[in-house]
């Protein structure tokens, strides 16, 4: 048994596939203890700098105090704590919509929502490079699922009307691609659902909190938010917490509460975790000026990339990708990156297409000028160094 999987470990490790996790002493703020040395974390999705924030530890202290550690069981079982109702309440009212529902986590909730979404009859059309959990919540509502290119709403078009007339239709996509930082054409594909009468599915995961003037997201960015009404996001990113909500019309909500098995088979959340949640969503609505200082270090960190003369993806977000190419060189570079005091990871197929592999970087509200100054100059030294620019 054990010799079965040292011959796959190695397989795994001539592909460059085996990952391997690197152990953080320090809160996840923006330096961070790794291995044993101060580096700057550029990694995390923690895009407000909320997860070490003492107003959301304090509502996971209060919660933990009067409801205990864990929920105990499925929230269908045992009852449903305070604390959820109360996020999903504010949650809807932010979202403007009758309802939502919280997951334990992202992947739970994509994995449980599409499957409620569609059936085997169903047609899923999915953006290409789409979350990997959007890809199995596809696979598991056993729908037909066929890729378009990635952004491409003529090829998408074309698929919606060579299909089936009338095929229950799901179009399924990320609002900010996690691993390029770009955002979907929402308005052409809301169009293309009107004209073709199919439905769309969002993941907001990486747009709540971050886009739009009000953080409600990729949705409110583009001023769309009246002709969609519903989609998922998760509360692990900007919210600086874990879990994730799908947000829409009370009928929906009701219909997963009784169908979605992510939702049904699994003991809730932690009380902390949505309290704390709740106390980042105050904070997400009342201090606009963390938004707008994320902004303003995306927007110095990426020009001072380009002008480095790196190859950049065509971030729209705070995940700015630095194309490498060869998953040799990727890695090669990051570790280098780590040996300079940067924390950046490489990220390689699968997770994303051959050949495009990159150092992810993700700036957040809390790097000051002093930490992205450290690691432009880390990334012109090792760029040089690779002969990258
Ligand atoms: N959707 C997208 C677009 C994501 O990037 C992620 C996580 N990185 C998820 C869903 C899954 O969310 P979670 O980490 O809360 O499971």
């Amino acid at each position: 048994m054990a010799c079965m999987f040292d011959d796959r470990l190695h397989q795994l490790e001539a592909r460059h596939q085996l990952r391997r996790m690197r152990l953080v002493e320090s809160a996840p703020g923006c330096m961070v203890t790794l291995e044993g040395r101060q580096v700057i974390l550029m990694a995390s999705n923690d895009y407000l700098g909320l997860a070490t924030d003492a107003r959301l530890k304090q509502a996971a202290i209060a919660a933990t105090e009067r409801f205990g550690v864990g929920a105990g069981a499925s929230r269908l079982i045992s009852g449903t704590l305070r604390p959820h109702q109360d996020l999903e309440a504010a949650l809807a009212k932010f979202k403007g919509t009758e309802a939502a529902l919280v997951f334990g986590s992202g992947y739970l909730a994509n994995i449980g929502l599409i499957p409620a979404l569609i059936g085997s009859e169903g047609l899923i059309l999915a953006d290409r490079l789409c979350h990997a959990s959007l890809i199995d919540g596809c696979r598991l509502s056993g729908a037909e699922l066929r890729v378009f290119r990635h952004r491409d709403t003529t090829q998408l078009g074309s698929l919606l009307a060579r299909r089936t007339p009338r095929r229950d239709t799901l179009i399924v996509t990320d609002g900010v691609f996690s691993m390029d930082g770009d955002l979907a054409p929402l308005p052409e594909l809301i169009s293309l659902v009107e004209r073709y009468a199919a439905r769309l599915l969002v993941d907001d995961a990486h747009g709540t909190g971050v886009l739009g003037a009000q953080g409600r997201g990729t949705l409110e960015h583009f001023g769309v938010e009246g002709r969609q009404p519903f989609h998922m996001g998760t509360l692990s990113k900007a919210f600086g917490t874990s879990g994730a909500y799908v947000a829409g019309p009370e009928s929906l909500i009701r219909y997963l509460v009784s169908t979605a098995r992510s939702f049904i088979y699994t003991t809730a959340p932690p009380p902390a975790t949505a309290a704390a949640a709740l106390a980042a969503l105050q904070i997400i609505q009342t201090e606009p000026e963390r938004r707008a200082r994320l902004w303003a270090n995306r927007d110095r960190f990426y020009s001072g990339l380009q002008a480095m003369g790196y190859r950049l993806a065509e971030s729209r977000s705070p995940i700015i990708p630095v194309l490498i190419g060869e998953t040799e060189k990727t890695l090669a570079l990051a570790d280098r990156l780590l040996e300079l005091g940067v924390y950046a990871p490489a990220i390689r197929p699968p997770t994303v297409p051959k050949g495009t592999g990159r150092i992810r970087t993700t700036v957040t509200s809390e790097h000051t000028a002093d930490h992205l100054n450290i690691v432009l100059a880390a990334f012109g030294q090792a760029g040089r160094e690779f002969g990258l620019i």
